[in-house]
């Protein structure tokens, strides 16, 4: 059932999720499809979390947040955790390309077109590739967390930083990674996406979120917005419910979707897990942030194919430091051709991201964010201008969002995009060991992030729920 903003809420619930992103979405529906009772609560006015959009000049523009790419695993756990209408609406996208001062290259972003690339136009041996691949096909987490990216890349491919760039640059944008940052993460995003390519959701991030909103509901989980959970209630080491919006709900577990750092300090509180589990918490990394430049295309114009997902930078290296910097010369294009939305044929919008840091936004005086937002967006469209000359005088919409805007709707701390740095996986997997029935689920450690790696995370901590609650039965 959806509740509506003046409905109090009377029922007690086997399980109270906390935000709706797609891990939490995607344990709300798990646990509600084998019976248990759920309430899902989200602070905002829709679900979704990052995976949303939004719509401008009356509904003339619409514009995807985060709908940009991902693996192809994404259809396996669409039609086992959702349904297959929403699964067969997943379609990859073909036609990526690369263009920097280094190199430009053409591809489907298959491990079979990612070889050739490598072989034939970087010169580097079969050998070294296969070798390369192999060991990103084998790592798993629980192996050696020692080695970086960057020494991962020396020890391939030696003295290649044009190499480096090709086989990295996608994935800072696609999750911060950093050449500083473990291998294990990058291996894993890597070689799911290397796997068959490139995917994205037909219809929209609205469709996919209206049709995963209608199975939840049909599955019995109730659905309050608006629902800002401000508290979880401990009682003797063992989870009793939350305080959301000055209400008290009983549950006999909670499984949190909100930021891992404020569901530790601010929602739970500190004194009610161990020293040394805080002392770690309070270390947590967290990823970077983003900028976005949303272009909307005039009705009635179109735009040439450029490709449609398009990693474009000026910068003549590469630096993963300096992709984060507003100075960057550095940003991904997503093209949203009419066949994304075909419920609006002749529609086209482009949304240009780049990764940002927090802290050389955070402190702007209201004068300096503006001028800091127009130096995006102009950059956004002297680039774009470059790919599609006279694409200006089609554009009749431009916005920007920054580190603060991410941090404003998501209430994810700085802005993170992509959650937690890889510390932080431990300590979300082992909330529950901590305190009884309260578990964690979302983006984490970079392997938990992106749209199925959130989603997969849901459904193993509704395992881990569910494992709970049949114990608390006995
Ligand atoms: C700009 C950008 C581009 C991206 N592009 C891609 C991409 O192309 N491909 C990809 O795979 N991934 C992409 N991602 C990452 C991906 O969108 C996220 O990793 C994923 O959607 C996060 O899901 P989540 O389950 O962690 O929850 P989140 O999306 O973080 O949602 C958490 C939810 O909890 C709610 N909430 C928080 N606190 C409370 C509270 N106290 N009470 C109630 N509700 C609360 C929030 O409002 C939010 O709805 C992108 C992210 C960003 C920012």
């Amino acid at each position: 059932m959806l509740l509506k903003k003046k409905d109090l809420i009377t029922k007690d619930y086997d399980v109270v999720v906390v935000g709706s992103g797609l891990a939490g979405l995607t344990a709300a529906n798990k646990l509600a499809r084998n019976g248990r009772s759920v309430l899902l609560l989200e602070s905002h006015n829709k679900l979704g979390g990052f995976a949303t959009w939004f719509k401008r000049a009356k509904g003339d523009h619409i514009f995807d947040v985060s709908l940009h790419g991902f693996p192809v695993g994404m259809i396996k756990t669409c039609r086992k955790y959702w349904s297959r209408e929403i699964a067969d609406k997943i379609i990859q996208v073909k036609d990526v390309r690369f263009i920097n001062p280094q190199y430009e290259i053409q591809t489907d972003f298959t491990k079979e077109d990612f070889t050739k690339k490598l072989v034939e136009e970087f010169k580097v041996s079969q050998e070294s590739v296969m070798a390369f691949f192999d060991a990103l096909e084998t790592m798993n987490f629980y192996d050696d967390q020692e080695m970086t990216n960057g020494e991962l890349f020396e020890k391939f491919f030696p003295n290649r930083p044009d190499v480096t760039r090709f086989l990295l640059e996608p994935i800072v944008y696609a999750n911060g990674s950093t050449l500083e940052d473990p291998a294990i993460t990058y291996g894993i995003v890597f070689s799911n996406f290397m796997s068959k390519g490139v995917y994205i959701f037909q219809g929209g991030t609205d469709l996919l979120i209206d049709m995963m909103k209608e199975e939840l509901l049909s599955n019995g989980v109730d659905i309050k917005y608006h629902s800002l959970v401000e508290e979880i209630i401990i009682e003797d080491g063992e989870t009793k419910g939350v305080v959301v919006n000055g209400q008290k709900v009983v549950s006999k577990s909670v499984l949190s979707n909100a930021n891992l750092i404020s569901t530790i300090l601010n929602m739970a509180g500190e004194e009610y897990f161990p020293k040394e589990y805080i002392e770690k918490a309070k270390a947590v990394k967290l990823n970077t942030s983003s900028c976005q430049v949303f272009m909307g295309i005039k009705k009635g114009e179109s735009i040439p194919r450029i490709g449609e997902l398009v990693f474009y930078s000026d910068d003549a290296k590469f630096s993963s430091q300096l992709i984060l910097s507003p100075n960057v010369g550095s940003q991904t294009f997503s093209v949203y051709y009419p066949e994304i939305r075909p419920q609006r044929p002749d529609r086209y919008a482009v949304v240009s991201s780049s990764n940002a840091r927090y802290e050389d936004w955070k402190d702007l005086s209201d004068e300096e964010y503006k001028k800091q937002k127009d130096f995006v967006i102009e950059r956004a469209l002297a680039t774009l201008e470059k790919l599609i000359p006279g694409v200006r005088e089609k554009i009749d919409f431009v916005d920007c969002s920054t580190p603060l805007t991410v941090e404003k709707y998501t209430h994810h701390k700085k802005g993170a995009s992509f959650g937690t740095k890889f510390e932080g996986l431990d300590l979300s997997m082992n909330m529950h060991k901590e305190v009884k029935g309260l578990f964690h689920s979302g983006s984490v450690g970079i392997i938990m992030s992106g749209w199925l790696g959130a989603a997969n995370y849901g459904v193993i901590q509704s395992h881990q729920v569910e494992t709970f609650l049949d114990g608390a039965q006995e």
